[in-house]
């Protein structure tokens, strides 16, 4: 029999191009009962992306009412364009005993855990190595040669935030760093604060036990 328990906020962050995008999709394959956070973004559309699938991709004047309207759970500028993550999709999930996957910078986790510090569990994703690094963005090849250039320049800062998240997981193979994110996932599933229904549970286990 399974416990009723309250959904948890699972964050990945890292410097783009450490690995984070393929490690969400594997872990959306693969863990049931886990929903990624589509987030609102007014950066263009890169090839291959799928607007209401990677991204809501809108105009400013569109990201701008969302934040007055107060329909972001949190947002942030990265790379001169605005990112955040549209509130309603999570409430509803996460009310429904659902986990929700998120693929935030560190301004919108720090947002996050301000809000709901019990609810959020946050991995940090770090390169083996800076030319690992870079050969990622290279290999991405959505990008030019001046934005990747940025990205290698913003990784530095982004890395400096690495001491503010629960989990760090180095990701010199990817099979391997999967299999770690989602030991975090699945053990922060356990927890004994989250199990709303382990009173119940206990009880009636209890119960049986006196007959
Ligand atoms: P990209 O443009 O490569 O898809 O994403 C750039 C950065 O923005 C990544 O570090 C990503 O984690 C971050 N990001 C994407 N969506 C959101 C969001 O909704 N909120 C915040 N704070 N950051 C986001």
């Amino acid at each position: 029999m399974s416990v009723e328990r309250r959904g948890l906020m699972f964050v990945l962050s890292s410097p783009s191009g450490a690995g984070k995008t393929t490690l969400s999709r594997l872990l959306i394959e693969r863990m049931p009962g886990l929903k990624m956070s589509v987030s609102a973004t007014t950066r263009p559309m890169r090839p291959g992306e799928v607007d209401g699938r990677d991204y809501l991709f809108v105009d400013q004047a569109r990201f701008k009412q969302m934040v007055q309207r107060n329909e972001l759970l949190e947002w942030a500028t990265v790379f001169d364009n605005s990112y955040g993550t549209p509130r309603p999709p999570v409430e509803a999930a996460l009310s429904a005993g659902q986990d929700v996957l998120f693929d935030i910078d560190w301004q919108g986790t720090q947002q996050l855990r301000e809000r709901a510090r019990a609810d959020v569990v946050s991995v940090f994703i770090l390169p083996p190595s800076a030319a690992d690094l870079e050969k990622r963005l290279h290999s991405r090849a959505q990008d030019s040669d001046a934005v990747i250039r940025s990205r290698m320049s913003r990784a530095t800062h982004e890395l400096s935030h690495w001491a503010e998240y629960d989990y760090i997981v180095i990701n010199h193979d990817v099979d391997e760093a999967f299999a770690e994110v989602q030991s975090i996932l699945k053990a922060e599933r356990l927890k004994r604060e989250r199990r709303t229904g382990l009173t119940t549970f206990v009880r009636d286990l209890q119960r049986q036990l006196e007959k």
